[in-house]
């Protein structure tokens, strides 16, 4: 069914994926009746447009105020992000490539014209452009260089059954629900629609208030329970969750957000290194119980991974 989007004033200001999106309140069509604003034509809520980005935030449910999202644009001075990339990560995540590239031939194989869903990957995910020529709306919470909608993970604005696949690296950890946010990636996935999914176990706090959760490789598969699991393991392994450790312990001693970047720096500077030693653990089963994050590449299922069977999904080191 085509939407009724009568006003859009230009073709250049047009949203590539305007006809996918929905209200996140009731999942109804959304009108486009007056120029810079959308209204759903079931519930009759509105919501506001950022030049073609619209803004799909319920502000009576989301923790995010979209006014907020939109006036977090990040302004830091060239110079300074620069200098910034120039120092060392802290992560090593050397499955993120490999990973990717497998998702995109699945997707290709599944479909001729596959479009997947990018959740929070509005500053663009490590390892996403292995996906180059698929189709990816991107949503975020923020406006970044390739957001094309605002919107909470918890009420993804868009039909069921609407994507081939979902990318959701490093956000499962910033929302307060990460069950209902898979629950959602679930409904908006085709039958046997693909998900990649990358989440932290041993990783300091970032992105400060908004984070709320980590988890275990078992309590990552059970979070993906409903899904057939393709290939899981370790996005980043024990080495990289040590420089993270001794980088935030210097952190620690920092009394006000200045000092606490410069020191941040300075521990990127000496331990970095340490993330080169993921490379001989990575194959090693007891670094699963110390890695720094974990992936899951699965299916869309409608069949439940029973607790039993996760139990023996078990692959660390550590005996009872
Ligand atoms: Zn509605």
């Amino acid at each position: 069914m085509s939407l009724p989007w009568p006003r859009l004033p230009t073709v250049s200001s047009r949203n590539a994926f305007e006809h996918l999106f929905r209200c996140p309140a009731c999942r109804g069509e959304l009108a486009n009746p007056y120029q810079g604003q959308l209204r759903c034509v079931l519930c009759h809520s509105s919501y506001g447009l950022v030049g073609r980005v619209p803004i799909l935030i319920c502000s009576d449910r989301s923790l995010f105020d979209p006014d907020e999202a939109v006036n977090q644009r990040d302004r830091t001075p060239t110079a300074v992000v620069g200098f910034r990339r120039a120092i060392p990560g802290l992560t090593n995540n050397y499955n993120a490539k490999r990973n990717f590239r497998r998702l995109g031939q699945l997707l290709r194989e599944g479909a001729p014209d596959p479009v997947v869903l990018s959740i929070g990957g509005g500053e663009g995910g490590k390892g996403e452009d292995a996906l180059d020529g698929i189709a990816i709306l991107t949503t975020d919470v923020v406006l970044g260089p390739d957001t094309d909608a605002l919107a909470d993970a918890h009420d993804l604005p868009f039909a069921d059954g609407a994507f081939d696949g979902v990318v959701i690296q490093a956000v499962l950890e910033h929302v307060l629900d990460p069950s209902i946010c898979v629950a959602e990636v679930h409904r908006v996935l085709k039958p046997g629609g693909l998900v990649y999914a990358e989440t932290p176990f041993m990783q300091q706090v970032h992105l400060g208030r908004y984070d709320f959760t980590r988890f275990t490789a078992l309590g990552h598969r059970r979070l993906f329970r409903k899904f057939e699991a393709i290939d899981t393991g370790m996005s980043a392994g024990p080495g990289s969750a040590l420089a993270w450790s001794l980088a935030h312990f210097l952190a620690s001693f920092s009394r006000g957000p200045r000092m606490r970047k410069v020191l941040m720096a300075l521990g990127k500077c000496m331990f970095f290194w340490l993330r080169l030693l993921d490379v001989p653990l990575k194959n090693n089963d007891a670094a699963y119980d110390a890695a720094a994050g974990f992936y899951f590449l699965g299916r869309r299922s409608e069949h439940t991974l029973a607790d039993a069977e996760l139990l023996a999904t078990y692959r660390g080191g550590t005996d009872l």
